[in-house]
């Protein structure tokens, strides 16, 4: 089993470089992003619990994000593993994720983390927010948010994969090509 955590700030590009992981590797997305939107789009409670967070640029609250996951997990107890995608946000999220997936007796074998500046985040964010229809992209009170958001409280998580031997940067700026070549070739050494 592969299980990758694909890491990095509100626009760094994850969403994109998810999308031909799972294609290449045969593996099962997890995006706690897009699960929550399907959740809001449906109305289920779920949704409705996550909504208001996400609005502001908050995180939602760990036990919520981690049953979710974990259903997840459940679900795809036979898959050639998982891309983990805006999960672990805190250290907490981290932890509780090292004992979920004993279910299925495969850590987490690397976390990749894309690493681009504020600046160039915030134009790729504004400029998504004109196509994607999401609120959060459209506000740019609502990106320094989660900015803020991601350094106080997610990019701790890059130590508690560090301290594991399992942390991999790599520099997210330039073509989407090159950025996925980068990325494989850390996937191919594991
Ligand atoms: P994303 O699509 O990953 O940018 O996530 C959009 C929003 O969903 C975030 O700004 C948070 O409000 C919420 N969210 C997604 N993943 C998580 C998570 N792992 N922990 C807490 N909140 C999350």
């Amino acid at each position: 089993m592969l299980n990758i955590v694909l890491f990095g700030p509100p626009g760094a590009g994850k969403g994109t470089q998810s999308e031909y992981l799972l294609e290449k590797y045969a593996l099962v997305h997890i995006s706690t992003g897009d699960l929550f939107r399907k959740n809001i789009s449906e109305g289920s409670d779920l949704g409705k619990k996550a909504k208001s967070y996400m609005d502001e640029g908050n995180l939602v609250p760990d036990e919520v994000v981690i049953g979710m996951v974990e259903s997840k997990i459940k679900e795809n107890l036979n898959a050639n593993g998982f891309i983990f995608d805006g999960f672990p946000r805190t250290t907490q999220q981290a932890e509780k994720l090292d004992e979920l997936l004993n279910v299925v007796k495969a850590p987490i074998n690397a976390m990749i983390s894309l690493n681009v500046p504020d600046e160039e985040l915030k134009q790729r964010l504004l400029l998504r927010g004109k196509t994607s229809g999401r609120t959060d992209d459209q506000d740019e009170s609502k990106i320094n948010n989660r900015l803020a958001v991601y350094y106080n409280e997610t990019k701790p998580v890059i130590d508690f994969y560090e301290k594991k031997k399992k942390y991999y940067p790599i520099h997210g700026v330039g073509e989407i090509n090159e950025i996925f070549n980068a990325i494989c070739s850390v996937v191919d050494a594991l």
